[in-house]
């Protein structure tokens, strides 16, 4: 591949975005467009209920490198990055938001390290959030302590959002997950692929309002979590469990104190038996509950069980023929040497 050959696309999804599309492409061809020999502008409509789609369509018909998918309705910002995902065939990805707030001279930026550097997933970071909020910074702050801490060996870095260059061999292993509740910035980070950071300064949206209120984001950052890690899960299961045990010690502690001294009031040894017998049953069967939706939701979710990034030596030529560059747990195989060579 020579190095003007390579393909990018960016992935703009966009919802009621009527006043931010036109400044949006100005943008882009002025500050990218010129710089690159093979770009494509993949807008994905989420449901819009302005005249998005319509202004998407005129530029479309001037510019064959736009293309546009749209949805049946609102699925969110994150299903809609996954439909152009699954469509998309270039060699480097940048989904960008198109409120301006992700500063498209700065892909620039991320296609250098990408190519010279061969960065996987180059992201970038928001350097002042002086902009957002105090409650939006500290609820930032807070998830990623809580999701980095939680989250079994995968770290996703602080203040970074979905705006970065992907490489064609991290889609290929995203389109093979089968989960739908998508928290992508985690998902990039899964496959485990090298990946570096640039730091930016996040402006201001160019025009609109925000999609994004704070039930939403909550919602968002438990399916961050509970996508990530069945911890929460596994300690309730061991504080029913053993609450459940110390139930069924305190029954045999009274039957034992009622044989032996008496009852102190009619009906109580019977009543508290009763009630701490069937709570202690309860709570233990919880726990054991517990433990198998842990592994089902790990199932359900259907992520493959490893992937193997280089294969060296006499094993890679064993690998099956006619398996894709895409076939999760195999191949990455010998030809990343040669990608790496021809990206230089
Ligand atoms: N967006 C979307 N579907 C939604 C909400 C937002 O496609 O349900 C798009 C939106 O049009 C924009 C991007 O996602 O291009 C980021 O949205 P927004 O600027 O509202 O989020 P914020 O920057 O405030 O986090
Ligand atoms: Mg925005």
């Amino acid at each position: 591949m020579r190095k003007e050959d390579y393909k990018v696309a960016l992935i703009v999804p966009v919802y009621n975005e009527h006043e931010t599309i036109d400044t949006f492409l100005d943008t882009v061809y002025e500050k990218l467009a010129s710089e690159l020999n093979h770009l494509e502008i993949v807008f994905v409509d989420d449901g819009s209920k302005d005249d998005t789609v319509q202004i998407i369509r005129e530029k479309q018909e001037k510019d064959n490198r736009i293309s546009l998918i749209c949805l049946s309705r609102n699925f969110g910002k994150e299903a809609a990055m996954s439909a152009a995902l699954d469509l998309v065939q270039a060699d480097a990805v940048v989904p960008i938001d198109v409120d301006l707030q992700d500063p498209p001279e700065l892909i620039l930026e991320f296609i250098r390290i990408w190519r010279d550097e061969n960065i996987d997933d180059v992201y970038g970071v928001r350097t002042d959030r002086s902009k957002d909020t105090v409650t939006k910074r500290f609820s930032a702050e807070i998830f990623y302590y809580v999701f980095n801490k939680l989250a079994n060996r995968i770290h996703i870095p602080e203040n970074v959002g979905d705006f970065r260059l992907i490489d064609r061999k991290i889609i290929d292993v995203l389109k093979h997950f089968s989960e739908r509740k998508r928290f992508m910035k985690a998902l990039y980070a899964w496959p485990g692929f090298s990946s570096k950071g640039v730091g930016y300064s996040r402006p201001e949206r160019v025009a609109g309002r925000t999609k994004w209120n704070y039930w939403k984001l909550w919602n968002f950052a438990l399916d961050g979590i509970f996508s990530f890690t069945s911890l929460p899960l596994r300690v309730w299961s061991y504080i029913s469990g053993v609450v459940g045990v110390f139930a069924l010690l305190f029954m045999g502690l009274i039957m034992v104190k009622t044989m032996l001294f008496g009852q102190e009031v009619p009906g109580y040894s019977s009543i508290m038996c009763a009630i701490l017998f069937l709570g202690g049953v309860q709570l233990i069967s919880v726990c054991v509950l517990g433990e198998y939706i842990c592994r089902l939701s790990s199932e359900a979710k259907e992520r493959p069980v490893y992937i193997a990034k280089e294969v060296y030596g006499p094993l890679s030529a064993k690998l099956p023929s006619g398996l894709s560059k895409s076939e999760v747990g195999f191949s990455y195989n010998s030809n990343i040497d040669n990608n790496k060579q021809e990206k230089k």
